[in-house]
């Protein structure tokens, strides 16, 4: 039996590469005081046409959708803003009084064609700031974003900006936007949303170079103001990034702000993370008014471009306990648990086998040291500590080899 099309295994090292990623997420939410939210895999179709929108790629053509026993019509959720901002109402969250910042980490499903970056279920790890409609809040959503790469450790990314204004502003674009997508030669799937939904249009993947003539979208003065505030923002946090008056993204809800981190590592997959303002979504749901903002990244393109970088992890351990005889397996197994018990990641092979077959498992475990234990060591209540990468050796009393090492780590 083989996988689902477009479905994958995720085995280790890409399993740990991954949950290191998430792991530095969490420490960059912590300390933005974003609060973990876990909403259904599972919810009515309803809700995706609802708020990702009708005409979007993600409802028309990507949405796994499926009939339960009791005649429900549910959805494999394919993004994860819908399923908050219902969390947010169901559960009465702005009513408690503190922040409502929220992170999620979890699986997605999309039916889209498989290929290098694209699969039909992947990871996303995203956050929506609900709530508040000040460009201080967009600023703080994508120097977060900002700060889990450069964490990671990524560099090849350029961020880009812009506004889609509110729904007055765009009620004014759409007209200019209709008559000049009709002057283009378009896919047919545009030429069907040129008149449903003439903003889809611009985010079309087969048409994008075709759009450098349209005119970009006049803002109302207060989206003028908010726009001009998150860029003074950006700038002053020394965020690098710049505007491209085209960039609309693929879902109905955005509202003024929208960005995309983009790489030119990953082929057509080029975008790693996006996102953007919803002021109207909450509300239009029967909810609160409630403006907020939110992002989500792919975490298997951030591993795919923490590859192209080198950027390595690997859940190596510090030290691997060898012994010289098997004699002394229960004593190395002892210094093995007070390692552990310290907090000091620590492995062995097996204590039968020969040294050197021990020192090689060492070596390719990535150890940093072997502490080795012979007639010697046993006898004085020692250990030999040899530093993997410099050939060094020395002989340390138990006790204060545990102290040194903790203070390594
Ligand atoms: P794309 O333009 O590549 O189709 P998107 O605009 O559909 O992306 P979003 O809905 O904004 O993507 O999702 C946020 C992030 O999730 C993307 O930037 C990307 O990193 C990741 N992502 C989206 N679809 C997939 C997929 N099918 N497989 C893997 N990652 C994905
Ligand atoms: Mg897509």
């Amino acid at each position: 039996m083989n996988t689902v099309r477009g479905f994958k295994d995720i085995i280790y090292p890409e399993s740990f590469k991954i949950s290191e990623i998430e792991r530095i997420s969490r420490e960059v939410f912590e300390i933005f005081n974003y609060k973990e939210i876990r909403i259904p895999t599972v919810e009515y179709q309803e809700l995706f046409i609802k708020s990702t929108g009708e005409t979007t790629d993600i409802v028309e053509k990507e949405m796994y959708k499926f009939e339960d026993a009791s005649k429900r019509i549910l959805a494999l959720r394919p993004e994860g803003t819908p399923g908050v901002a219902r969390a947010y109402i169901n559960n009465n969250l702005n009513i408690k009084g503190e922040n409502t910042k929220y992170f999620y980490i979890g699986n997605m499903f999309r039916a889209e064609r498989p290929q290098a970056g694209r699969f039909r279920e992947f990871e996303q790890i995203g956050v929506e700031y609900i709530g508040t409609n000040s460009a201080f809040s967009d600023a703080e959503v994508i120097i977060m974003l900002d700060t889990i790469l450069k964490k990671i450790g990524i560099k090849s990314y350029q961020i880009e900006i812009n506004s889609i204004g509110c729904f007055e502003c765009r009620k004014k674009y759409r007209e200019v936007l209709i008559e000049n997508l009709k002057k283009l030669e378009l896919c047919d799937l545009c030429k069907q949303r040129i008149e449903r939904n003439p903003l889809r249009v611009l985010d079309c993947k087969i048409d994008k170079e075709k759009f450098s003539s349209i005119p970009s979208i006049h803002l109302c003065g207060n989206c003028q103001d908010h726009h001009k505030t998150l860029k003074e923002l950006l700038t002053k946090s020394n965020v690098d990034y710049k505007e491209n008056k085209l960039l609309v993204r693929g879902l109905d809800y955005y509202t003024r702000t929208v960005f995309e981190f983009k790489t030119a590592e990953l082929g057509s997959q080029d975008a790693i993370a996006a996102g953007g303002r919803y002021d109207d979504l909450i509300k239009s749901m029967g909810g609160p008014n409630s403006p907020s903002v939110g992002w989500a990244m792919g975490a298997e393109r951030i591993l795919m471009l923490c590859e192209k970088e080198n950027i390595s992890f690997k859940n190596k351990p510090l030290c691997f306990v060898i012994t010289a005889d098997q004699k002394y397996s229960e004593y190395a197994f002892e210094l093995l648990s007070s390692l552990r018990n310290s907090g000091i990641k620590s492995d062995f092979s097996s204590f039968h086998q020969s040294l050197k077959s021990q020192m090689r498992s060492a070596n390719s475990n990535g150890a940093r040291y072997a502490l080795i234990i012979g007639e010697e060591e046993f006898i004085s209540n020692t250990v030999t500590i040899k530093d993997l990468s410099t050939g060094e050796q020395s002989k340390k009393e138990k006790d204060n080899l545990i102290k040194e090492l903790l203070k390594i780590i």
